[in-house]
């Protein structure tokens, strides 16, 4: 199978279970997991921040950042199409308490200076507090240009918000400007990162902030039932991709634009963006049910219904997008 679905198809690779294997443990809930401390110690450094806290799940990494930095009443201000308020099951709603403010993404996957000027409210009982600024990079495989970050979290500070950034994807944004991971999370108070997306793992995420925030997230990860025990297995798996599987982004960047470059040349299919390790495309209504079954029948995964997009990861090669390519190609030939 050729699973082009996402990013978090990937399957750990033997030396990363071993690495699993050979793990020193201990309960982390009590902080003694050696393999926990390590890793968390490791990528602050790494992140330039005082410290980080492992999670199962970037969904409750990005949830227990919203919840540090907000109350009861407080608001958040974030993109329409971002994580953390489409596709999180509205958790900070529900669990933390917290209100979205939602404002359009702009096509590069920014959200406006001044729509977020705008949307800061004044300090009034009629309102929520507007608390955060909450970014995400990359944002649909698009890296958010440095300089609006720093403009973007200036005007943040300007207002007295507070500044998150959802970095699941962070390292392929990292490779593709030859950045430091110290540079991509310096705007911010709080980035979480994904280990188990394009780097590999099996499981796990982390969050990166000051001491004190770290203390906060910490008990509301304890709260929302994150709190795990001998979880150096997964710091491990972590740890590996940390040090082995960051700089083989570059290769599924290179695939993902060959592949791009390889399905522009489709007709009845458009290719609307490509960007790291994402293609995404729009596939002619007619077509979209028979090429999802055509490619399933040639033993190829892609989420076609939902929305054409091509996710290459380090579990695809070469001649995989090779192959791909010229699946399609036949499909649309024998249309012809
Ligand atoms: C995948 C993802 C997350 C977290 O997802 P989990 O499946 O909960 O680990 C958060 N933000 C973005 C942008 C993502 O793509």
């Amino acid at each position: 199978m050729i699973d082009l679905r996402s990013d978090t198809v990937t399957r750990p690779s033997p030396a990363m279970r071993e690495a699993m294997l050979a793990a020193a443990l201990g309960d982390d809930v009590w902080g003694d997991d050696p393999t926990v401390n390590a890793f968390q110690q490791d990528l602050a450094e790494r992140a330039g921040k005082e410290a980080a806290l492992l999670f199962p799940s970037g969904t409750q990494s990005n949830l227990v950042g919203l919840m540090a930095h907000c109350e009861r009443g407080d608001e958040y201000i974030v993109g329409q199409s971002a994580h953390t308020y489409r596709y999180e099951g509205g958790g900070a709603a529900v669990l933390g308490s917290i209100q979205p403010q939602p404002i359009e993404n702009a096509s590069d996957g920014t959200l406006p200076l001044e729509k977020i000027d705008a949307a800061v409210k004044a300090d009034d009982p009629h309102f929520a507090r507007t608390r955060l600024l909450a970014l995400e990079n990359t944002i649909a495989g698009k890296v958010l240009p440095a300089d609006y970050l720093q403009e973007a979290t200036a005007l943040a500070r300007q207002h007295g918000l507070a500044t998150h950034l959802d970095g699941a994807r962070l390292f392929n944004a990292m490779v593709a400007t030859d950045s430091s991971l110290e540079a991509m999370c310096r705007p911010f108070d709080s980035v979480s990162l994904c280990f188990s997306k394009g780097l590999g793992a099996p499981i796990g995420s982390a969050l990166v902030g000051s001491h004190a925030f770290i203390k906060k997230a910490r008990r509301w990860r304890k709260v929302v039932g994150g709190g795990m025990r001998q979880s150096g297995l997964i710091a491990a798996a972590c740890q590996y991709a940390l040090d082995h599987h960051v700089e083989g982004l570059k290769d599924d960047h290179r695939r993902a634009a060959r592949l791009g470059e390889g399905l522009a040349a489709m007709p009845g299919l458009t290719v609307t963006s490509q960007a790291t390790n994402m293609v995404f495309t729009q596939v002619e209504k007619g077509h979209i049910a028979s090429l999802a079954a055509w490619l399933k029948e040639h033993d190829i995964l892609l989420d076609l219904v939902y929305a054409t997009r091509f996710v290459v990861h380090r579990d695809i090669n070469d001649s995989d997008i090779e192959r791909v390519i010229e699946v399609i190609k036949a499909y649309f030939d024998r249309q012809a």
